[in-house]
């Protein structure tokens, strides 16, 4: 497996767009979720949103899905961890949220051959608020990604740390919500306002919206504190949790400054290994149709 990994990457880093790679294919069979947009949201900072985009995103276009990562966060981090920069009038997410403008326009490649990224700037910031008065201003990214969206097998949105209208116009593009969650104390705190968020979307804006995952991260399994807190989710959130945990892992912090994922910077890394195994997790979905993210969010949470 360790060598089927290095081998990907040494293809991956070399080859040009579509070439093939020997990932181990039977892992991998293509299945019926054509274009799933899947929205990476938790209004806590910090906890391994972005991370998660990346090295996901990442991860499933090593196993050949066509993947588009957008950046829906001012703060432009999943941007630069693919290794790309705002420069100077390059149209962004701002230019097709606010302008209308296609996002087919800003579509940028990665060092990935089947990842795409819909890169952001800090001009986002401006969007939250100059969305207020727009018409049909949660539509907006739906509007955007439907063009687009039916070429990909997976389209990644990076939230925010916030539940303003650049997370609801997330939401109400999204079939499905992955939800990471640091496994620290206050792991929990803050849910109930994320999932009070999620059925007035699924309420008002996208009756489909259903939660594909609760993703447990910076995970050191050694701590009682730890275990203490994954049980409590687990309780929480049942079959909706990740069997896959991602662990803290100096790697994972250390890759975004290089602009690149995990799996380009340190394959052989604990964290690689972690995000490949939650690629192949979630691709064990798409034999199920919806999946596990068919249930709706815990009552009373
Ligand atoms: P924000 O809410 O600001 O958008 P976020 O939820 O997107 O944050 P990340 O940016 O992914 O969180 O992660 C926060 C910090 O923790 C980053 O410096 C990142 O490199 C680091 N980090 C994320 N996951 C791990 C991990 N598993 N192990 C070690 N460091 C990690
Ligand atoms: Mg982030």
């Amino acid at each position: 497996m360790e060598q089927d990994r290095a081998c990907h990457v040494e293809h991956a880093g070399r080859a040009g767009r579509g070439k093939a790679l020997c990932y181990p294919r039977a892992l991998f069979l293509r299945g019926g979720r054509l274009g799933r947009v899947i929205a990476v949201a938790n209004q806590k900072g910090g906890v391994g949103k972005t991370t998660t985009a990346i090295n996901l995103a990442a991860s499933l276009a090593a196993a050949e899905r066509r993947v588009l990562a957008v950046d829906a966060d001012p703060q432009g981090n999943l941007t630069s961890g693919l290794g790309r920069k705002a420069v100077g009038a390059r149209p962004s997410v701002y230019e097709v949220i606010i302008d209308q403008r296609p996002l087919e326009d800003v579509l940028l490649p990665t060092d990935l051959p089947h990842l795409d990224l819909a890169p952001s700037d800090r001009n986002l910031t401006g969007a939250e608020v100059e969305l207020v008065p727009l018409l049909a201003r949660e539509y907006r990214l739906k509007e955007a990604l439907a063009a687009v969206a039916p070429r990909y097998d997976y389209v990644f949105i990076d939230c925010p740390p916030s539940l303003g209208l650049l997370t609801i116009n997330a939401l109400a593009a999204a079939q499905g919500l992955l939800i990471p969650l640091q496994c620290e104390y206050f792991a929990l705190e803050g849910i109930s306002d994320l999932m009070t968020t999620l059925r007035r979307v699924q309420r008002a804006l996208n009756p489909g919206l259903q939660i594909d995952g609760v993703l447990l991260t910076m995970v050191d399994e050694r701590t009682n504190l730890t275990q203490q807190v994954m049980a409590e989710i687990r309780e929480h959130f049942k079959q909706k949790v990740f069997v896959t945990t991602i662990p803290r892992s100096v790697r994972l912090g250390e890759a975004p400054s290089f602009g690149k994922p995990i799996l380009l910077y340190d394959i052989r890394s604990k964290g690689a290994e972690a995000y490949l195994d939650l690629a192949k997790e979630l691709m064990s979905h798409e034999k199920k149709g919806a999946g596990q993210g068919a249930v709706r969010p815990p009552a009373g949470s």
